[in-house]
C-alpha cells in the first residue's frame, strides 16, 4: 500500500530506459516503501501492479528473493558491501535484479566511487534505487547518473483515505509512514512532550538550563519532530488570528537548523539542544 505519490509511481513504472533511480525527500514519506513496491512491480509473476500474492511478490516482502537486495542500516555502508552487490547483480542478466540502498547518503566516499563504476557500466535487467533524505551528501558524479524522483509531503486528505485516526494524521506532519506507526500510547507521549516544551518556553533562564539538562540524546530526532509540529501549529494559529508570529517563526528556523545539524554531523546533540532551548523566544 502506497499512500499518495501517484505521480512518482507513474514516472518510475512508465519509463523504460533508466536503470538507476534516486528517491529523495524527507523521512517517513514512503520512499523506501515505494522502492520495494517497484521491485515487486518489476518481478511480479502475474504482471499486475504488483499482485502481492505471487511467489515473487511474497519473497520480496520477506526479503528472501535472490534477485532482490535491500540495504537498510544505520551505520556506514562500506565498499565491501557495494562490491558484493555488484557481484550479485552482475551474476547473470537473465532475470530482472533489483537493489535498493536505503539511506544511500551513508555510503562512504569509497563506496560511492565503487557504486559509480556500477552505474558507468549498466547491464541489462539490473535496476538500482537509492533512497535518501540528503541527496546533497551524494557525489555529483553519482547524482548525474541516476534518475532523480523527488517525494513531497502527502495531504491529510490523501492520508485519511487509508488511516482513520485523526490525531495520528495530525501528528504525522503529512508523512504517511509516521501516521501508520502512531499508536494512541505514542500520541499520549507526544502530548506530554508538547506540554513540557510549553513549560520550558515560558520558564526563566535558570529553569530552562535545568530542563534542558533532562533531555537526553535518546529519541532526540523524534522530540525535535514533535516540537516542530507544535511550533508549526502555533505559527498557523498566530497567522489566522493576525497575531505577531515573528518569535515562532524564528524558533522554527532555529529548530530546523539544529535538528539538521544533529542528524547530519557529529555535533554534540545535548549541547545543541541546550543552546536551542536557551535561544527560544
Ligand atoms: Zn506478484
Amino acid at each position: 500500500m502506497i499512500i499518495g505519490h501517484k505521480k512518482q509511481w507513474q514516472i518510475i513504472t512508465k519509463q523504460k530506459e533508466a536503470h538507476a533511480f534516486l528517491f529523495s525527500g524527507q523521512e517517513s514519506l514512503g520512499k523506501k516503501k515505494m522502492a520495494v513496491e517497484f521491485a515487486k512491480f518489476l518481478k511480479c509473476l502475474k504482471k499486475e501492479k504488483p499482485c502481492n500474492c505471487c511467489s515473487a511478490c511474497l519473497s520480496i516482502d520477506k526479503k528472501i528473493n535472490s534477485d532482490f537486495i535491500l540495504v537498510e542500516q544505520e551505520e556506514d555502508i562500506k565498499i565491501n558491501q557495494i562490491r558484493e552487490i555488484k557481484r550479485r547483480m552482475f551474476l547473470s542478466t537473465d532475470s530482472v535484479k533489483v537493489t535498493i540502498i536505503d539511506k544511500a547518503h551513508l555510503m562512504t566516499k569509497d563506496s560511492q566511487n565503487c557504486f559509480l563504476k556500477i552505474l558507468e557500466e549498466p547491464r541489462k535487467n539490473t535496476i538500482f534505487v537509492l533512497v535518501t533524505e540528503y541527496p546533497d551528501l551524494l557525489l555529483p558524479t553519482v547524482l548525474s547518473r541516476v534518475r532523480q524522483v523527488k517525494f513531497f509531503p502527502v495531504s491529510n486528505r490523501e492520508i485519511k483515505k487509508y488511516i482513520s485516526e485523526e490525531e495520528a494524521i495530525l501528528f504525522s506532519l503529512n508523512r504517511p509512514g509516521r501516521a501508520i506507526e502512531l499508536t494512541s500510547e505514542k500520541i499520549k507521549e507526544y502530548k506530554k512532550i508538547i506540554e513540557d516544551f510549553k513549560k520550558i518556553s515560558s520558564a526563566n533562564m535558570a529553569s530552562r538550563f535545568n530542563e534542558a539538562k533532562k533531555i537526553t540524546g535518546e529519541n532526540l530526532s523524534e522530540t525535535f519532530f514533535i516540537w516542530l509540529y507544535y511550533l508549526r501549529k502555533k505559527f498557523l494559529t498566530e497567522c489566522e488570528r493576525g497575531e505577531n508570529y515573528t518569535s515562532t517563526k524564528k524558533n522554527i528556523k532555529n529548530l530546523q537548523e539544529i535538528s539538521s545539524l544533529v542528524e547530519r554531523t557529529n555535533v554534540n546533540a545535548k549541547l545543541a539542544t541546550e543552546l536551542l532551548l536557551i535561544k527560544l523566544k
